[in-house]
């Protein structure tokens, strides 16, 4: 499999050099040349435990590691770590499946594929003759960095560095990352939002002064982000699994048609969704739901993208996004692979912070349909969903559930779907619990996780309980501005 960039046709990489490069450089993403055909067959191949659908899908992806050594990655990332045999369970309310991808060790679905990146990311140093220790930079809205840290904590041969916006992540979130362990990990909080963040990451990541200083103390960037294809390819996975689950249950026949409803942010987890359905996944809809911030909803509704807009902090703060990252991977495509029309409307974005795409490429979108649930409409859903059915959704989960709804409403389209539940709800708590319950809200965020439990009958996770009390290990805060000074003080480089 070859790699090229969405912004120039002289590019190619192998898939371990792309995973390395995390960014193309020439500043666009990383896309595979061709979309390979589902490796399976519904009807014989229901069965399938998670793992042996990832080992048959990434195979075709990422080519170039071997399969024993895919293999290999596959049972270290998705045996021990996931608190569900199966590792992605699916509870049926409401008429919609609930796909848990959450069961990781940081509850959010970001472990579905950061478990695995590490090994993606060593491997790829070793089989590209890297000597250079492999830094990655990242910028959070939230659960990405955690993520990312349980991932490469202690991973021999590299550093991580977390950039979160200081006030935009919930208590939960703070905590889960200010305590991480591993002296390899360096986690600062920033004055500014996550778009500020990810700016100032994608600003070091061009940086040739900073990015030569580096070289000469043996260092490299790389990125864990969900840009890099080692973080899209895992998640493709369980959009093929969640079919067979539906045809292994009963709930469909082998090519029927299922939509798919994702909470979105960056645009990587519905993008996985994109690909899957190319690569001949019977899916009819990729119901795209936003949050207040609703920037994709008016991409999908007007064709124009524009990211000068008022910035809200909400209760699903890993879908705070004014600028989703990897929807340049399907302008790419709905141009028709065209770079040149990429580059060029990703010029606009930069410069003017909008574009607009031409008839041609809306008329390539018709497979996406485009929600947002506000404030108000997620913590309704998340009360009617629990009123209804006894589930527990968190924020983010909601959001989706609640632009499936509306988007079954308007168009009667009764296709079975499946939701993308991305977190756990006690990792959001207070909003999930105020929207319950709200006489037993209080302001102690682990007073609420206490409640919930108390009124759900669910578990508190242990996750949760280790951080009651916390030895807090990060404590650095700067402006978007310094990001690479600090980069440099925690590397020891001038
Ligand atoms: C990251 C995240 C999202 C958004 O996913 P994208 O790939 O950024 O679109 C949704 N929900 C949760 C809980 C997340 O952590």
């Amino acid at each position: 499999m070859i790699y090229r960039s969405t912004r120039s046709s002289d590019i190619s990489f192998r898939p371990s050099e792309a995973v390395l490069k995390g960014i193309a450089p020439d500043g666009g993403l990383f896309v595979p040349e061709k979309i390979p055909a589902l490796p399976l067959d519904p009807a014989g191949d229901a069965e399938l435990t998670y793992r042996e659908c990832a080992f048959r899908i990434m195979r075709l992806f990422l080519d170039d590691y071997g399969d024993e050594r895919m293999k290999s990655f596959v049972e270290k990332a998705y045996s021990g770590n996931f608190d569900s045999t199966d590792t992605v369970p699916f509870r049926k309310a409401d008429n919609a499946f609930f796909m848990e991808l959450w069961h990781g060790p940081t509850m959010a679905f970001k472990d579905m594929a950061l478990q695995i990146l590490p090994y993606f990311m060593t491997a790829a140093a070793s089989l590209n003759g890297e000597s250079t220790e492999t830094v990655i930079l990242t910028a959070t809205s939230g659960d990405t960095g955690k993520a990312a840290l349980a991932g490469f904590a202690d991973v021999p041969g590299t550093r991580i560095i977390v950039f979160y916006p200081k006030n935009g992540v919930s208590l939960v979130q703070e905590r889960q990352m200010i305590t991480q362990k591993g002296d390899n990990t360096c986690v600062i909080g920033i004055h500014g939002n996550f778009d500020d963040a990810q700016r100032g990451v994608k600003e070091m990541f061009g940086d040739e002064t900073l990015n030569s200083a580096l070289g000469s103390s043996g260092f490299r960037f790389s990125s864990a982000n969900s840009i890099n294809i080692g973080r899209l390819v895992p998640q493709i996975v369980y959009y093929v699994y969640s079919y067979l689950h539906l045809v292994k249950t009963g709930e469909i026949k082998p090519g029927d048609g299922i939509n798919v409803a994702v909470p979105t942010g960056n645009f990587g987890n519905i993008l996985a969704a994109y690909y899957a359905r190319e690569m001949g996944l019977p899916v009819k809809k990729l119901i795209c739901a936003s949050n207040k911030n609703r920037v994709l909803y008016d991409f999908f509704s007007t064709g124009t993208y524009d990211r000068n807009r008022e910035f809200y902090v909400t209760s699903s703060p890993s879908m705070d996004i004014l600028v989703s990252s990897n929807l340049e991977r399907l302008i790419f495509h709905i141009a028709g692979n065209d770079c040149g029309k990429c580059a060029d409307l990703m010029k606009q974005l930069a410069e003017k912070g909008s574009y607009s795409i031409d008839s041609g490429m809306e008329e390539r979108l018709s497979m996406f349909y485009g929600g947002f649930a506000d404030e108000e409409a997620t913590s309704e859903e998340i009360k009617t969903l629990y009123n209804n059915s006894g589930y527990v959704a968190d924020t983010h989960t909601a959001v989706a559930s609640s632009v499936l709804r509306k988007y079954r409403e308007e168009t009667g389209d009764g296709t079975p779907a499946v939701i993308a539940s991305t977190a756990s709800p006690f990792k959001f708590a207070p909003a999930v619990l105020k929207a319950i319950a709200p006489e037993k809200y209080v302001e102690d965020p682990f007073r609420c996780v206490d409640g919930l439990s108390a009124l759900s009958g669910l578990k508190v996770p242990p996750q949760i309980d280790e951080i009651r009390d916390p030895v807090i290990r990060h404590d650095k805060v700067c402006d978007p501005g310094t990001m690479p000074d600090a980069v440099r003080t925690f590397l020891g480089v001038k």
